[in-house]
């Protein structure tokens, strides 16, 4: 295809991923699948191996977005831990979003863990001042033992200074936790654990989803064999209040509105803390109606 030739759409390989907060950006999918793809519970991308794409498709993508994207000033680059290419091809491609797409504000993508380790804090600061303003963490959990158990990989210290690094450059950080991780047993310290993490590293925003077990996950087997347990509806709900009274916030969101809760909260921290408190006991004292297992999704 010559430069002047307008591609008719996105190339996009398999099942695509994005936040809901990202319905209205343009798509960029600049890696394939999952460079860790261990997370026990995860179902995500399963139908490809971890790859950079070729640049000639990212090109033809940046030709297409000039032409039909004009109105969009959002780039969200997928798959699932774009964040993980390493800088040469960050370079290259927040380069070419600011030459080809100058009307852009922000890009944005999601990470993890390790994909945060293997940046410098000048690559951190460089990513920042050329347009990556936020990264999505599925940081799931800041207790030590659920996370080996999710294979989650590093340790809550590791969370919480690479994530404290990552904030000190100036990238936000919306950071999801999975209420349920810590079966029946370790419900409470899960939620407290993960809440000091979360109070530690003191991200922009928090989204708070609650566990489903997917069959074609080692979770799901484990628990359709009887091996996994889940806390019940109430006791997820308990689980949320641990968290919510386990994580200060000097200024964020904290959010359970995903489709997979039983109870939607949309709350600015520390300013609603002690309202979201009230409801959650108002749930577990059978005041508030959860949502019915039916209308819960992924
Ligand atoms: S890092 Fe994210 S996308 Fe990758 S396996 Fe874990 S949960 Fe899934």
């Amino acid at each position: 295809m010559s430069e002047k030739e307008i591609p008719n759409g996105f190339h996009y390989v398999g099942n695509c991923i994005r936040p809901p907060s990202e319905a209205n950006s343009i798509l960029l999918q600049a890696t394939l699948g999952c460079s860790h793809s261990k997370c026990t519970f995860c179902g995500a991308y399963k139908d490809k191996r971890f790859a950079i794409k070729d640049r000639k498709h990212l090109e033809s993508d940046l030709r297409f977005a000039r032409h039909y994207c004009k109105r969009q000033d959002r780039v969200f680059v997928m798959d699932g831990d774009a964040f993980i290419m390493p800088m040469k091809h960050w370079k290259w491609l927040l380069g070419e979003i600011r030459d080809k797409l100058p009307w852009v504000r922000r890009t944005t993508c999601y990470a993890n863990l390790k994909s945060i380790m293997l940046k410098s804090d000048e690559d951190l600061k460089w990513l920042y001042d050329n347009g990556l303003k936020a990264v999505f963490l599925g940081l799931e959990s800041g207790h030590a033992q659920v996370r080996k158990d999710i294979r989650k990989g590093g340790t809550p210290e590791e969370l919480i200074h690479h994530c404290k690094r990552l904030r000190k450059s100036g990238i936000k950080l919306v950071s999801i936790v999975l209420l349920g991780l810590g079966q029946t047993h370790l419900s409470m310290e899960h939620a407290r654990e993960t809440g000091r993490a979360l109070s530690e590293i003191d991200p922009e925003a928090v989204s708070a989803l609650s566990l489903m077990p997917l069959r074609n996950t080692p979770l799901g087997e484990a628990y359709e064999k009887g091996e996994f347990d889940m806390p019940d509806p109430l006791g997820i709900i308990r689980e949320l209040r641990e968290l919510v009274e386990h994580t200060n916030l000097s200024r964020g969101s904290f959010r359970s509105v995903h489709a997979s809760n039983y109870l939607p909260i949309d709350a600015k921290f520390p300013r609603d803390k002690e309202a979201v408190l009230a409801t959650l006991d108002q749930a577990l004292a059978g005041n508030v109606q959860l949502k019915p297992e039916w209308m819960r999704g992924l």
